[in-house]
């Protein structure tokens, strides 16, 4: 039980912590590829508000002066006249021009790859007072700009790579710290319900002593009588509670013996059939469908005891219809199915059933203690099978057991 909740902090706080770590790199990515990105655009922006004059008056010069080659510019240009002919330029890459898509709309920025480079273009209308004359593509060489943006995410990722394992050993690190109080506050509470269970067996067992010794005595009326018969019942009662939590406080400290036999599966579900169809109302009928032969590797007593919890509580919650035992054989697994037509759970009880002292709808008083099925998980658990209810309220129950053939 610990471990899985251990699983379950480390799980919790992993996750978390790995979420505010990807939403700090996140942002973190985002900012510096923003400012880096933004600052180049600006340099092409400004370079276009200097040079809008010039470019309009390259552009009505008479004489084609073609694109000039000049390698050592930062900023690379194309000035098209309004019908899209290409009228002047300086370039810094041979052959660039033929590459350049005139971008669409008025303005817009774009970034592309052209060999081994990375270049950022931004298309910008020659506008002045409301008349188009042309337009001109600027461009830069961003590929170091771009290469440090590569250089930042694999630095990036590698942190997140680097933290992830840091989170997940720090999230087990503080499961574990968040687990010594718990574990110490269940330890405690078990000791107190073993010891109690242990202390409450002597006086009740001379409470026991007491009402047989009054029950010999002649001189008792019809009414004193009855009031001992009711306190024989509450006395039953409070002796199966105690041996309920002494059995579950043994089996949470692992020390639950369990003699181990191969004990005929068919056989032991026959005779509890049996047993219970002796004493059953005739309202209910009881269906078996029993495989003959199978064997299993258990305690017989726990399992004759589990199997008795199950058949107990489908006859308590069960008016009229029918119940009906199976056991059955699959690959490697041994199942026993007991479903009834009785009161069904509701969908909000049925996630509880196993937990201890968990009782489904209280005005159906049925004198149970609400320990049956905690004790019915701790036998399979023992033998490391499963156990497993589904439900319709109104329709009724089924418990399904499977055990690993091994076992
Ligand atoms: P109890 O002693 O109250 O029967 P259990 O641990 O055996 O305690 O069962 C827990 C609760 O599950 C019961 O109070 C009952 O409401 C519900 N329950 C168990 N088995 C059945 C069943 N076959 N049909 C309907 N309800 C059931």
């Amino acid at each position: 039980m610990f471990k899985q909740v251990k699983k379950r902090l480390t799980f919790l706080y992993t996750i978390s912590l790995l979420c505010l770590l990807f939403l700090f790199i996140g942002i973190l990515y985002f900012l510096i590829s923003h400012e880096i990105n933004q600052k180049q655009v600006d340099e092409v922006n400004g370079y276009f508000s200097k040079e809008k004059m010039d470019f309009i008056e390259d552009l009505y010069e008479k004489k084609h002066r073609g694109v000039e080659y000049d390698p050592n510019r930062t900023i690379f240009y194309y000035v098209y006249n309004q019908e899209g002919n290409l009228r002047y330029g300086k370039e810094v890459f041979q052959n660039l021009v033929g590459q350049i898509k005139k971008t669409e709309g008025n303005s817009s920025i774009k970034r592309m790859e052209w060999g081994k480079k990375h270049l950022l273009l931004v298309k910008k209308t020659l506008v002045i007072n409301g008349v188009m004359h042309g337009f001109v593509v600027l461009g830069m060489d961003i590929t170091g700009e771009e290469h440090v943006i590569q250089n930042i995410t694999w630095t990036l990722v590698g942190m997140t790579l680097f933290f992830s394992l840091l989170f997940a050993f720090l999230g087990y690190f503080f499961a574990g710290q968040a687990m010594i109080p718990i574990k110490r506050a269940f330890l405690k509470q078990e000791k107190f319900v073993s010891d109690a269970s242990h202390e409450l067996r002597t006086p009740l067992s001379i409470f026991y002593g007491s009402l047989d010794f009054l029950q010999r005595e002649e001189k008792l009326s019809a009414y004193g009588l009855e009031v001992l018969a009711d306190a024989r019942v509450e006395a039953e009662l409070m002796n199966k509670l105690i041996n309920n939590l002494l059995f579950l406080a043994r089996s949470d400290k692992k020390e639950l013996p369990l003699r181990l036999e191969n004990v005929n599966l068919s056989e032991l579900l026959e005779n509890t059939c049996k047993r219970f169809s002796r004493r059953k109302a005739e309202s209910i009928a009881l269906i078996t469908n029993i495989q003959k032969g199978i064997y299993l590797r258990c305690d017989e007593l726990k399992i004759q005891q589990l199997i008795s919890i199950l058949l107990d509580n489908a006859f308590r919650y069960t008016i009229e219809g029918k119940i009906i035992v199976s056991l059955d054989t699959r690959i490697e697994r041994l199942i026993i199915t007991i479903e009834d037509t009785g009161y069904g759970i509701s969908s909000t009880d049925l996630p509880h059933i196993f937990d201890r002292f968990y009782r489904a709808d209280l005005s159906r008083e049925k004198g149970g203690t609400g320990l049956g099925l905690s004790i019915a998980k701790s036998i399979v658990d023992a033998h490391g099978g499963k156990i497993s209810a589904s439900s319709i309220e109104g329709e009724g129950s089924k418990f399904i057991v499977f055990f690993s053939r091994e076992k």
